[in-house]
């Protein structure tokens, strides 16, 4: 079984006192890991240590010195890819095409990229008029923010942390990493590479624990924290934010979501179906903007739900090396009991069940494991539970709708505002669609593809700012006017 413990200062340490706490493979519920937790002591020393960082060796260096060690982190995570992955797999259960061709090649991406962004960001600059004729310059610089509290989900562990801390590294911050409970590990494992490439001491640092009276409320409230960059779920998003307001601290939120696909009578039928079979099931449909509420034009109703229900059947069940396995269980077991209770619920409200519904059989060595069944309902009313929260779950609602009004209304009647799928071969009504859906990312014939310097973030309550390219450095940069006579 494998210790994982917290890096703090470029070191491998325990907690005061030794405690540790089980991380349970999602395949079959066995201990798989023993994890150190930080305690308030070992926050603080991670705090310490990146504000001390700041200040030395790391806030000493040239943009372009610092560009150069981040090309290094993402060269490293690139030779210990292997590792990555298997570290990855052995926390999230997934298959390993998805961490080899998606979550680890984007961890490397996330320094390598904002590395660039840095390197060609111009500043601003002014020339004004003064009485005397001599004129000022004004001009801006960017600093770096200070301390930034990164604190991270389970679903995609590795891409979604390191998208905070290559941009946080990258503008010159040193960062205090909470990765999740449930996925400790490739958190754990980045230290080794920044103490391989020659990261100076401090600058990135782990704490492993909870959220409430534990890791993540230690560094979400501990006053050496500059900012506070957090992925995960509104309610959780909440509780921070009350936190940051002591002290004044900036936050950028990536939260929860109740993403809509909408798919028009004249789209390309089989793309549409592959498209939103991918948004609905992929990674097990614990993906932030994955699709659970589907509205498909009237006339392609019935063929669309007969055509995804036979893709969700198909899926394989397996372990992740199984080279045929494409469907793996849920994060945990207390996350499949949610899942599951909205199973019951759609029962209880009044849905068909189209296919799933349940938790599928499994051979013996993996009878213990968070599988459930990919999951399609239809005859829910539009203000029924499954249709209205969040699952995050293989699972979605199909609904028929008569007009591009109606549909624009049924997607945009709720709280969260992350993305939307739109499908249909008229150009000038994707355009048309995407204005009007409220939401932070729209896409049209395609889902999940984003350039790394594009914006991204979430409307209403799925988000608070935008992170990606230049837009990453708003959060993670302080912008100074310096004003010079002339
Ligand atoms: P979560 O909110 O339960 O936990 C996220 C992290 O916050 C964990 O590290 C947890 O330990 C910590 N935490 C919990 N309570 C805390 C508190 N009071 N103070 C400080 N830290 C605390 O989320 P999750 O279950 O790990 O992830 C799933 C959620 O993340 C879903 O809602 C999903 O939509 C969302 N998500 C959003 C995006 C996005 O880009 N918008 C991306 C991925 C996931």
């Amino acid at each position: 079984m494998r210790l994982i413990q917290n890096f703090i200062n470029g070191e491998y340490l325990d907690a005061a006192g030794g405690r540790r706490f089980d991380k349970r493979s999602p395949l079959d519920n066995k201990v798989i890991a023993s994890i150190s937790e930080a305690g308030a002591p070992e926050v603080d020393a991670a705090v310490r240590a990146a504000r001390a960082a700041l200040k030395d060796e790391w806030g000493a260096l040239t943009t372009d010195q610092r560009v150069e060690l981040l090309y290094g982190v993402a060269n490293e995570i690139t030779r210990r890819f292997e590792d990555f992955v298997e570290a990855e797999m052995a926390d999230t259960g997934q298959p390993s095409h998805v961490m080899r061709h998606v979550f680890i090649p984007r961890g490397a991406a996330n320094f390598k990229v904002f590395a660039d962004v840095i390197k060609n960001v111009a500043s601003e600059s002014f020339q004004m008029a003064t009485p005397d004729g001599r004129g000022a310059l004004n001009y801006a610089v960017r600093m770096p923010k200070g301390v930034i509290g990164v604190v991270c989900p389970w679903n995609a562990p590795f891409m979604l942390m390191t998208w905070k801390v290559g941009p946080a590294m990258a503008c010159g911050n040193t960062v205090v990493v909470k990765p999740s409970e449930e996925s400790p590990q490739t958190a754990a494992l980045l230290g080794e590479v920044m103490n391989t490439v020659g990261i100076p001491k401090g600058v990135y640092n782990v704490v492993h624990g909870f959220g409430p009276d534990s890791a993540g409320e230690f560094v979400t409230r501990h006053p050496g924290v500059d900012a506070i960059t957090f992925t995960g779920e509104t309610r959780t998003g909440t509780a921070i934010m009350k936190a940051a307001a002591e002290g004044m601290r900036d936050v950028s939120f990536e939260l929860g979501g109740k993403n809509a696909g909408i798919v028009f009578a004249d789209c390309d039928f089989d793309a549409a179906i592959e498209g939103i079979y991918r948004s609905a099931f992929l990674n097990t449909g614990q993906v932030c903007l994955g699709t659970e509420r589907v509205y498909v034009e009237r006339p392609i109703f019935e063929r669309f739900v007969q055509a995804l229900k036979a893709k969700a059947e198909a899926v394989r069940y397996g372990r992740p090396e199984n080279p045929d396995a494409n469907f793996g269980p849920l994060i945990s077991q207390e996350h499949r009991e949610k899942v599951l209770s909205y199973y019951r619920k759609a029962v209880e409200e009044g849905a068909t069940v189209v296919t799933g519904g349940g938790v599928p059989d499994m051979p013996a060595d993996l009878a213990d494991g968070a599988w459930v069944q990919p999951t399609i309902w239809t005859g829910l009313a539009d203000d029924a539970s499954p249709v209205r929260e969040e699952i995050f779950g293989p699972c979605c609602h199909i609904r028929p709708f008569d007009s591009e009004d109606e549909v624009v209304n049924l997607a945009n009647d709720n709280i969260y505002g992350l993305s939307t799928t739109i499908w249909t071969n008229n150009l000038a009504r994707g355009h048309r669609v995407a204005a009007r859906v409220e939401v932070g990312i729209t896409w049209v014939n395609s889902w999940f593809l984003r350039d790394l310097r594009t914006p991204f973030g979430g409307s209403k309550q799925s988000g608070i700012g935008r992170e990606g390219g230049v837009h990453s450095l708003e959060f993670y940069t302080e912008t100074r006017n310096i004003c010079v006579k002339l």
